[in-house]
């Protein structure tokens, strides 16, 4: 039972859900969802309603702790780089690589090794 987390919107014990209904009467409580994982926001959020919830509530604290976006960004050759990968049925007689670069800008393609599509510090990118 101790590796069960709880949903981490403010307000889950506050849907009247079945699933939600704990106890033995006459104490029974509508009470936070508990379950060894959930599906949204990274896994801390029984469902849409509970993660925007947080949003809700903690977006402007977040906002101003992470920093706010105040001028707009612009997507160039030198960062218009994406991982992409390729399907079996994409590469057979094609001979293509299973995971590539793409610039969003300019359609270049580069090969990528396994490793590198899985490191998420590895980039091609400008910071
Ligand atoms: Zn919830």
């Amino acid at each position: 039972m101790s590796d069960l987390k709880f949903c981490q919107g403010p307000d889950c014990h506050t849907y009247s859900t079945k699933d939600r209904l704990k106890g033995t009467k006459p104490n029974k409580t509508y009470q936070t969802r508990r379950r060894s994982s959930f599906y949204y926001g990274n896994g801390n959020f029984c469902d849409q309603r509970c993660l925007y919830d947080w949003v809700n509530k903690y977006i402007e604290q977040g906002l101003d702790h992470f920093g706010r976006t105040t001028k707009s960004k612009h997507l160039r050759e030198e960062n218009a780089w994406i991982k992409r990968y390729r399907w079996t049925y994409e590469r057979e007689g094609n001979n293509l690589p299973e995971h590539y670069y793409f610039n969003g800008i300019t359609n270049e393609q580069r090969p990528l090794t396994k490793a590198q599509f899985d490191d998420n510090n590895y980039t091609l990118n400008e910071r």
